[in-house]
């Protein structure tokens, strides 16, 4: 296996083991440091299960994999379809506007009611499943930017929730391209300094991210605000020094664990690859999509899934 194909594979993994990681610590308290959370445990859902956070982004990649470039009326169908196949957890944001869709309201017009109803929500509904975006267009910078933005803007048309999306999968699309052998550490740093520069995040978002390395634990609150996730992500990445490392760090910080334990495992799969993610891990990971089919989803089935992403990429080049 080449090293673009460990990384892709590393991101589609990473994610979700992420996702299934801080499952069982989501909506608690941070854990102390002295008792951190290292193993797949069972929490709401068993072991080693993914959530919302993956299933969202199955569907983005079923979409991906099927109509090329996206097209944002087949994923609003694929997201309310999942919707409406009554998931075990879906943020509010998101279920109020494909409650509107499924009611036959245009996506562009639940969108803009929704945030129009509360318009400084901007909640990291998006970000947690934009990967396979990533893992697609890794190498078509203008298409992974739109289609970054227009998979967002299907729920969370929010400029931070937008520029999120576009800002990590710019950061893991560097990181596949970095060559392999330099450290690691100078590899992750370069890639967010990047895709910083190619994202009018404005001056408080771009703050965030700009300190996230030299926050201290304490001072992370890791709630669903989009700003959160990200400062979270990027501090756990940037202050550790392996995948395993990060995500543990990640998702004890808990309140929104699952979504920042997908997002920092996203970036930390595409920095050391499908080979730096624990076996322990990935051997105990799986869900069910589409909802209650019948249809598991193993490790394996994200390494084809990475796979079969890469050529949709490029065949559009
Ligand atoms: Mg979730």
């Amino acid at each position: 296996m080449d090293a673009v194909s460990d990384k892709l594979r590393g991101i589609a993994v990473g994610a979700a083991i992420g996702d299934a990681l801080g499952m069982p610590l989501e909506f608690h308290p941070p854990h102390p440091v002295y008792d951190l959370v290292t193993e797949m445990v069972r929490g709401p859902l068993p072991a080693g299960t993914f959530t919302d956070d993956t299933e969202m982004a199955l569907a983005l990649a079923e979409s991906l994999l099927l109509v090329n470039p996206l097209d944002t009326r087949d994923l609003a169908a694929r997201f309310t379809a999942w919707y409406q196949s009554g998931p075990d957890d879906i943020g509010i944001h998101t279920k109020q506007v494909l409650h509107l869709i499924a009611r036959g309201t245009s996506w562009e017009e639940a969108a803009r009611t929704v945030q129009d109803s509360e318009p400084d929500s901007a909640a990291n509904g998006s970000v947690m499943r934009c990967w396979p975006v990533a893992v697609a267009r890794w190498n078509s910078p203008a298409l992974l930017v739109a289609e970054s933005r227009l998979q967002s803007e299907i729920t969370h048309p929010h400029p931070d929730c937008v520029n999120a999306c576009v800002l990590i999968n710019l950061i893991l699309s560097n990181l596949v391209h970095h060559s392999p052998g330099s450290p690691s550490d100078a590899a992750l740093r370069q890639a967010i300094a990047s895709a910083v520069e190619q994202v009018d995040l404005g001056t408080d978002f771009r703050l965030v991210v700009d300190l996230a390395p030299v926050r201290s634990r304490d001072g992370l609150r890791n709630t669903g605000w989009v700003r959160h996730t990200v400062e979270s992500a990027l501090w756990a990445v940037l202050t550790t020094r392996s995948f395993e490392e990060a995500l543990v760090q990640a998702v004890n910080l808990g309140w929104d664990a699952d979504t920042t334990g997908c997002v920092t495992g996203a970036i930390a799969g595409a920095l050391y690859g499908l080979e730096g993610i624990p076996s322990r891990w990935r051997d105990v990971l799986h869900g069910e999509y589409p909802v209650r089919s019948g249809k598991l989803w193993f490790q394996k089935d994200f390494i084809e899934l990475a796979d079969k992403l890469a050529q949709v990429g490029q065949a559009s080049e």
